[in-house]
C-alpha cells in the first residue's frame, strides 16, 4: 500500500504515518508546515518507506507512480491556528481537498477527509449524530474553519457521487496526545502549559461548556477501520465521555499540582460562536467498525503531561 497523507506533520497526521508505516505502508507525507513541524516526523526519516515533501496542496500535487489512499489531514486545526490562518484554512479545506480530490481520482486511489465536529457549529441535537446538520455561524470566526469542512464534505461527496471515488469522511472530535503544541491554544496544552509553569489556569467564561476528550491512539486506529471499511457515510470518531471545562481544569490541577489556580476569564471576542456543548454519538462507529475508545483519560492526561514536561525541560537546558 502507498499512501499519501496531507499534513502529515501535524499532530494527528504524525500519528497516522506512524500507524501506517507500522501496518507495512509506504507513506507520503504533504505538509506546508505552516502549523506543523518536522519534530514530529524526524523519528521517521531514515525509514526508507517514507517521504516527506514540504508542499501547499492548495497547489496541484504531484506525486510519481501508484497511490493507493490520499489521506487529507492539512489544515490549521485548533481555534488560535484557524484565526490566525483564516484565509489558509479556507483555502486548504476548498482547494486543497479539491486537490487531493484530484490526485486520488488521478491514481484512482481511496480518499478519505478528516471533517471535525466543527461541522456541527454549536449544536442543537446532544450528543451529536452524523445525521445531524448542525448549526454554523459562516460569517462567524469560526466560520473559516467549519465552512472550509462543510465544504470539503460536499465535495468529497461529489466526488464519489459523480465520479464514483471511492471516498470516506471522518468527523473527529476533540483530541489530546503527545505532539501537540503547548502554544497551540486548545484547552488542555494551554492548562497543562499554565500548570506546569505554575501560572493561573484560565478557563474562559463560567467553564460550563462541556467537550469530549479522545486519546489519540484510539482516534487512529477509528480512522483505520474506516478507511479500510466500507463506509461512504460520515462516522464520528470521538470519545463520548463528556465533562465540563471547569473539570478539565481541576484535573489537570490535580495531576500537576503546584501553585497554579483556576481563574474564570471572559470569554475572547473571536470565541463568541464557542459551542456550549459536544459529545459523540459513537453508535455508527460502534456497528460499522466494531471501534470504540479504550484508553482512559487517567491514562492519556498522564501520557500527554510526559510529553508537555519533557518538552519545557528541553526548552530550558
Ligand atoms: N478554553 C478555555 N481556556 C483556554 C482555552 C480554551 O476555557 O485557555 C475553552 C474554550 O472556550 C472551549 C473549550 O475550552 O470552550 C475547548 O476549547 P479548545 O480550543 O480546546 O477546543 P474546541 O473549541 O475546538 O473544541
Amino acid at each position: 500500500m502507498r499512501t499519501v497523507v496531507t499534513g502529515g506533520a501535524g499532530f494527528l497526521g504524525s500519528h497516522i504515518c506512524d500507524y501506517l508505516l507500522d501496518k507495512g505502508h509506504e507513506g507520503i507525507c504533504l505538509d506546508n508546515l505552516i502549523t506543523g513541524s518536522t519534530d514530529n516526523i524526524c523519528h521517521l526519516m531514515g525509514n526508507d518507506r517514507f517521504m516527506f515533501l514540504k508542499h501547499d496542496v492548495t497547489n496541484y500535487n504531484f506525486i510519481d507512480g501508484d497511490v493507493d489512499n490520499v489521506l487529507h489531514f492539512a489544515s490549521p486545526a485548533s481555534p488560535v491556528d484557524y484565526l490566525n490562518y483564516p484565509i489558509q484554512t479556507l483555502k486548504v479545506g476548498s482547494l486543497g481537498t479539491h486537490k487531493a480530490l484530484g490526485l486520488a481520482k488521478a491514481k484512482t486511489a481511496r480518499f478519505l477527509i478528516a471533517s471535525t465536529s466543527e461541522i456541527y457549529g454549536d449544536p442543537q441535537v446532544h450528543p451529536q449524530t452524523e445525521d445531524y446538520w448542525g448549526n454554523v455561524n459562516p460569517i462567524g470566526y469560526r466560520g473559516v474553519y467549519d465552512e472550509a469542512k462543510r465544504f470539503a464534505e460536499a465535495m468529497t461527496m461529489a466526488y464519489h457521487r459523480y465520479h464514483g471515488g471511492e471516498t470516506r469522511i471522518v468527523r473527529i472530535f476533540n483530541t489530546y496526545g503527545p505532539r501537540m503544541r503547548l502554544d497551540d491554544g486548545r484547552a488542555l496544552p494551554t492548562f497543562m502549559g499554565q500548570a506546569l509553569r505554575g501560572e493561573q489556569i484560565t478557563v474562559f467564561g463560567d467553564g460550563s461548556q462541556t467537550r469530549s476528550f479522545c486519546y489519540v491512539a484510539d482516534l487512529v486506529e477509528g480512522i483505520y477501520r474506516l478507511l479500510v471499511s466500507d463506509e461512504t457515510m460520515p462516522v464520528n470518531i470521538g470519545n463520548p465521555e463528556e465533562l465540563s471545562i471547569m473539570q478539565v481544569a481541576n484535573e489537570v490541577l490535580e495531576l500537576i499540582g503546584g501553585r497554579s489556580r483556576i481563574v474564570r476569564t471572559p470569554l475572547p471576542n473571536d470565541y463568541a460562536d464557542d459551542p456550549k456543548v459536544r459529545r459523540p454519538d459513537i453508535t455508527r462507529a460502534r456497528n460499522i467498525l466494531g471501534w470504540e475508545p479504550k484508553v482512559t483519560r487517567a491514562e492519556g492526561f498522564k501520557a500527554t503531561l510526559e510529553y508537555f514536561r519533557s518538552g519545557l525541560e528541553e526548552q530550558a537546558s
